[in-house]
């Protein structure tokens, strides 16, 4: 079969000393510190093998996601952006739905035919994080499409304990491809849901909603926010088409950061009494974490989704004065989120549909990364099948 495959080469910064975990195990927990020369390719690659366990997926749909983006470009040495686990080469591509079109002999909650989408995040089950409730945090954690084989590629072959049947959004939209592409958006649609309501406890209907970026993690996050029964929501992102996609999708009031003080706006909105929940999903909170401090309700919550490696200035005296909470969220699994996610879906409450503005063949997948670093769309799917 054909995939994209990413290439890179082991040669750690002077300054990062890998472990002795990651000398044995091939794997970089800080990939930006040790990957460097990316090389991106669409090309055959063994076809992958149900085991007894597993379900072949024939892939419909498969999402760019941000991270992707982070392993196309790199910084002046050469070395990827992409700052989390990694081990290379493999396939990438993580927010993905598809067709079962083979199942290991063990397998008995799926069958040929199902359609279905697949956490991206493979836990085990067996750690102590994994015993005590936290997949999300596994130590023996794989993620698909960074540390073992994707879903840009024509199949997939994944432990069925990971799917989810998206057959109620089949229902929900009639058409089969339409359905596939809405259920490759659960995928960075759970990540939010993690991070807002199982890790941060959500917010109250009513309650005011901010959300700094409006990428494919602030698009979800917006729906959800309306979902769930926002009171306002404002958005700030620099990107005019991204803030007509969040208009579309929820957002009562959207800005363009560089114009305005976004801490000022959301004082003014809400009369000086401050937003209630706060969502960084722009990656840059050393930029927008001191705007959302300075405009924290009493008992606001403060939630982080974006991933940067670096540190941010924070005044946590106001944090005190304000009883207010940040929150720190990874994942996607456990906690019902998938199917919880999918139930929205299939409801009609939430509709990502509008946030799809560009779709590719499985041999332009690289085409596919190269335009998601404009910024500019909201879901960028490639088709492999
Ligand atoms: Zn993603
Ligand atoms: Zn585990």
């Amino acid at each position: 079969m054909k995939g994209l495959v990413l290439d890179a080469k082991w040669d750690p910064k002077p300054d990062y000393k890998p472990s002795d975990w990651e000398k044995e195990t091939g794997k970089a927990v800080t990939g930006s510190s040790i990957w460097r020369h990316p090389k991106l390719e669409v090309r055959d690659w063994p076809d992958p093998k149900a085991g007894p366990n597993d379900v072949l997926v024939a892939v419909k749909a498969c999402g760019v996601c941000g991270s992707d983006m982070h392993f196309y470009v790199t910084d002046r040495e050469g070395y990827i952006l992409y700052p989390g686990l990694t081990k290379f080469p493999t396939i990438l591509g993580h927010e993905f739905s598809g067709q079962v079109v083979e199942v290991g002999k063990e397998v008995k909650n799926l069958k040929v035919g199902d359609m279905v989408t697949v956490e991206e995040m493979q836990w085990c089950g067996r750690c102590t994080p994994c015993r005590n409730g936290f997949p999300n945090h596994c130590e023996n954690l794989e993620e698909l499409g960074f540390t073992i084989p994707g879903a840009f590629a024509n199949y997939i072959a994944v432990d069925s304990k990971f799917c989810w049947k998206i057959d109620a959004i089949a229902e929900r939209f009639g058409d089969q491809a339409r359905a596939f592409e809405v259920g490759a958006l659960t995928e960075p649609t759970t990540v939010s849901y993690n991070a807002m309501f199982p890790r941060a406890g959500g917010f109250k209907p009513g309650h005011f909603v901010s959300v700094f970026g409006a990428g494919s993690i602030g698009l979800a996050a917006i729906g959800l926010s309306r979902a769930a029964g926002a009171g306002k929501i404002a958005v700030f992102e620099v990107s005019p088409q991204r803030r007509e996609l969040a208009k579309k999708v929820g957002a009562d009031y959207v800005y363009d950061p560089r114009e305005v003080k976004a801490s000022e706006v959301m004082m003014e909105l809400s009369h000086g009494e401050g937003f209630d929940f706060h969502i960084e999903a722009a990656g840059a909170p050393h930029l927008t974490v001191p705007e959302m401090e300075k405009a924290l309700a009493v008992n606001a919550k403060v939630v982080q989704i974006g991933r940067a490696a670096q540190r941010v200035p924070m005044y946590l005296e106001t944090f005190q004065v304000r009883g207010s909470q940040f929150f720190g969220a990874q994942g996607h699994s456990g906690n019902g989120t998938f199917p919880n996610v999918i139930r929205l879906v299939a409801s009609g409450r939430l509709d990502l549909s509008p946030i799809i503005t560009a779709r590719y063949n499985l041999a332009d997948t690289v085409d596919a990364i190269a335009r998601s670093t404009t910024r500019t769309d909201g879901k960028i799917m490639v088709k492999p099948n």
